[in-house]
Order: C-alpha cells, then sequence, then structure tokens
C-alpha cells in the first residue's frame, strides 16, 4: 500500500499557511481565530491517516526560523483574541520548532488569550507545563484521539495506547491547560457505518475523561497511505456524528468538512 510521493515545495522562511477563521469558543461566542500553519520538519511519528507530511521540510529549521515566520505572519493578520498556531508535528518537538523559537513566540503573543497548539500525547511533559507557566495567554493543546477502536489505533501507526492518551489528558488537566481532541471518522479499516460507530465511541471516551473540545476528522485520500478507491464519508455521517456528540451536552463538538465535503 505504501507510494512514494514528493512532497510539495514549501519555502523555510515562511509560514505556509496563514489565515483567519471563525470559531466557537468554550464560552459560547463565535469569535475569529488567527491562524498560522509554520513550515518545519516533518513529523516524526509518520501516522497512516496524516497527510500533514506533504508541506513539510526534510531537515530541522535552524533557530530563530519559526519565530521568524511567526512574527511576519502575525504582522499580516487582523487583531484576534484566539490564535492557533499548527506546526504539522508537536509545538513541543524540539526538531520541529526549536526551545527558544517557543519562547520567543511567547513573547510575541502576550495580547492573545488563547494559544492552540498542536502535539502527539507522548511528548506531553516537562516542556509542556513550564511553556504554559511562562505563556500569558491561556494554553489550549490538541491531541489525536484518532479511534478507540482496539483493532484499529495500533494500525495507525501512532505509537500511543489509550492508556498514553488518557494520562496526557489528565496531565494537561492538572497544570489548567485546556485539551482539544480529534477524532478520525472512518479509517481505510472501517465501513461507513463503522466508522460511524467508533467515531462516536471515541467521543464518550473523550468525554469520559474531561475533553472539552472535539473535532471529528473525515478521513481523506492520502498520496502517500490511503488508496485513490478510499470512498471518505458523506457529510450525512460527518453531521450525525456531530450531532451524536453534542448531544451529550459535555463541550464542544466539530466537524472537520475540509474544503470539498
Ligand atoms: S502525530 Fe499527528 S502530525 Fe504526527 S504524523 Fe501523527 S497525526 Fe500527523
Amino acid at each position: 500500500m505504501q507510494r512514494l510521493t514528493v512532497k510539495n515545495k514549501v519555502n523555510p522562511s515562511e509560514a505556509y499557511g496563514v489565515f483567519t477563521e471563525d470559531e466557537l469558543t468554550r464560552s459560547g461566542a463565535i469569535e475569529p481565530h488567527n491562524i498560522i500553519l509554520t513550515t518545519n520538519k516533518e513529523c516524526p511519528f509518520k501516522c497512516v491517516m496524516c497527510d500533514l507530511w506533504q508541506n513539510t521540510l526534510d531537515e530541522r529549521v535552524a533557530d530563530g526560523v519559526v519565530a521568524k515566520q511567526v512574527k511576519d505572519a502575525l504582522a499580516s493578520l487582523p487583531i484576534a483574541k484566539h490564535l492557533k498556531l499548527y506546526n504539522a508535528g508537536s509545538f513541543f518537538d524540539r526538531q520541529s520548532i526549536p526551545k527558544q523559537d517557543t519562547f520567543q513566540i511567547a513573547d510575541m503573543i502576550e495580547d492573545f488569550e488563547t494559544l492552540i497548539v498542536e502535539a502527539h500525547p507522548k511528548i506531553i511533559g516537562k516542556s509542556c507545563f513550564e511553556y504554559s507557566e511562562y505563556l500569558k495567554p491561556q494554553l489550549d493543546v490538541a491531541l489525536g484521539l484518532e479511534t478507540v477502536d482496539p483493532d484499529v489505533l495500533p494500525k495507525l501507526n501512532k505509537s500511543m495506547t489509550l492508556d498514553d492518551f488518557k494520562k496526557a489528558t489528565e496531565d494537561l488537566l492538572s497544570h489548567d491547560i485546556f485539551v482539544r481532541a480529534f477524532v478520525l471518522l472512518r479509517t481505510p479499516w472501517h465501513s461507513e457505518e463503522e466508522g460511524a460507530y467508533w467515531a462516536k465511541e471515541s467521543i464518550d471516551f473523550a468525554h469520559s475523561i474531561g475533553v472539552e473540545c472535539i473535532s471529528i476528522i473525515p478521513l481523506r485520500q492520502n498520496p502517500r497511505n490511503i488508496d485513490e478507491d478510499f470512498i471518505p464519508p458523506r457529510i450525512e455521517v460527518l453531521n450525525e456524528v456531530v450531532a451524536y456528540g453534542l448531544s451529550k451536552n459535555k463541550g464542544r463538538v466539530f466537524g472537520d468538512a475540509w474544503d470539498d465535503v
């Protein structure tokens, strides 16, 4: 199933995505979020379903490069209360973003209320907690739960168990850091019906350990690992799963419809 593919040509001196998007906040208001997709080294986990590698570099960037990307991007964005800094990997992976860059970024964003970053659950630890202590905005960490299907989670190449996810969530919450979870809708090993079933089970698991915000991600074709004949779930199924999550009244549940669903 593995196929060789080439990455997009990205420029290390600039973030590859800079835009603003409205999102529902914890307090119930829909507010603009500035979003910066930094350009850096590929995530080492190489999960089967992940297509973020397409806009990454093969090598670690030099110290200061990512901080400069963020500085330039912020200068081009409108004023907002919330900032998402997604790096196609883990914000606390020093091969992706050097430590000094993360602190330079913290100093640039003191006026924001919230900083949302992404990280692999196994990377959650001291570096994250120290960062949260230093940071002025509230830190909110997005973790990939993916699926609680015990037959499928090990096949995703994520090198993570549900216990790892639970521990990372509990550690973050105990340090007053917010947690959001990504849940996959339909993996390559699921029929559409099974995909909906396991997405709902995953929502229940995330809620049971205190996750307040969940994003449902319908799987799409991935030139590296997911065959061209993979049929992404229909929008109706995505809506059904989101409605299920919302019916639990335990927090926000988003459906990521990509651009083309
Ligand atoms: S850990 Fe996240 S960013 Fe890294 S390969 Fe897996 S899904 Fe992609």
